[in-house]
């Protein structure tokens, strides 16, 4: 037989409590569930997009993509058939790119390995391209009724409350408390069960000051018991963001901007982006490379700096804003009001 490993153990010993969050936290997301537009059906292919959006963005920023998105694309054939160009558009503004290309390349699995429906277990959705534990226990347990915990910062959050847990979480750690919550999830209410953490850990059990007077748990809460809330969950020592300088160039003629493709591969791949190099450049060198690109400059130009910040890298970007006396056929042209051309990602049109 094998070993129980310590993650096990601690949760073994906590198991009262984890059979008892069912019981006290259905009634209240009777209560007080949220009214969110995928909530509004059981299609898993509706769900399947909610939660990709999710991943990384409030709930409030999704609403309205999701609801043009699947006006756009209605259907998991739709998406599966969707343009690149149309797609990364829809997804505009959103950020994490690859999330749209993934769901598109989920879908494309969908259609050809299981007939355009989509499998009905957690097992095989973590399959698909691009759909990791956490959303295929997500979309098994609300659109199937499948009884698999969906283990996101929210629940391992909540739970690392509940049972006072004080050490911070691992891989491992998820895995064994994917494995005992889904041990303890609800007949016929495993989608309710799901979004009941969702809804707990947006609005009482809060990344600080939560709201231990309104909630639910209270009663089996070891953190509220003791007073150490706000000190859980534990977490691992962050290692620095890359810093990353770049030179970027506008190049504008009249209401348009000199755009190119980014490389298939790599951050921000295959979209569009502005003109730009390594480094920071003085004028002159800014100048000069900018000679290089065989634009037509009037001579004025512009200098500011932005940043932007991804998960592990952020940009420190010194822009120079230059007027172009024509368009030279190195780029592509795009309005800078309405972006006609495709995704421009927010890193470089805050530089415009
Ligand atoms: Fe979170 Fe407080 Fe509820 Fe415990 S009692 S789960 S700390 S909100």
């Amino acid at each position: 037989m094998r070993m129980q490993t310590d993650d096990e153990q601690f949760l073994q010993r906590h198991a009262d409590k984890l059979s008892a969050l069912s019981v006290l936290l259905l009634p209240w997301y009777a209560q007080n569930k949220r009214d969110l537009p995928w909530r509004a059906t059981r299609d898993p292919y509706c769900i399947f997009i909610s939660e990709i959006m999710l991943q990384q963005t409030r709930v409030g920023a999704v609403i309205g993509y999701y609801n043009r998105f699947t006006e756009l694309f209605p259907t998991v054939r739709a998406l599966a058939q969707a343009d690149d160009d149309t797609l990364l558009k829809a997804w505009e503004g959103l950020g994490y790119y690859s999330r749209a290309r993934n769901a598109k390349r989920a879908a494309i699995a969908v259609c050809t390995d299981y007939g355009g429906q989509f499998p009905d277990t957690a097992e095989q959705l973590a399959t698909l391209p691009g759909i990791g534990a956490y959303t295929a226990g997500a979309v098994a347990s609300i659109a199937f009724d499948r009884r698999c915990a969906a283990v996101d910062g929210n629940v391992l959050r909540i739970l690392a409350r509940v049972l006072e847990r004080k050490t911070p979480d691992t891989p491992a750690y998820r895995k064994a408390l994917t494995n005992a919550l889904s041990a303890v999830y609800p007949a016929e209410r495993c989608g309710d069960f799901t979004q009941s953490f969702m809804d707990l850990g947006s609005a009482i059990c809060l990344p600080t000051r939560p709201l231990c007077a309104l909630c639910p748990l209270q009663s089996v809460c070891d953190a509220y018991a003791h007073n150490t809330a706000d000190t859980l969950p534990v977490r691992k020592q962050k290692t620095a963001r890359k810093q990353e300088n770049l030179t970027v160039f506008v190049l504008r003629h009249k209401n348009r901007v000199a755009v190119r493709k980014r490389p298939d591969s790599g951050l921000l791949a295959g979209l569009w982006e502005l003109p730009n190099v390594l480094g920071h450049l003085s004028p002159d060198q800014a100048l000069s490379a900018v000679s290089g690109y065989a634009t037509s400059l009037n001579g004025s130009f512009t200098v500011r700096q932005c940043k932007h910040v991804f998960t592990h890298i952020q940009w420190n970007m010194l822009v120079y804003d230059f007027a172009a006396d024509e368009e030279c056929d190195s780029f592509t042209w795009i309005h800078t009001q309405k972006n006609t051309a495709g995704a421009l990602p927010t890193a470089f049109s805050k530089c415009l």
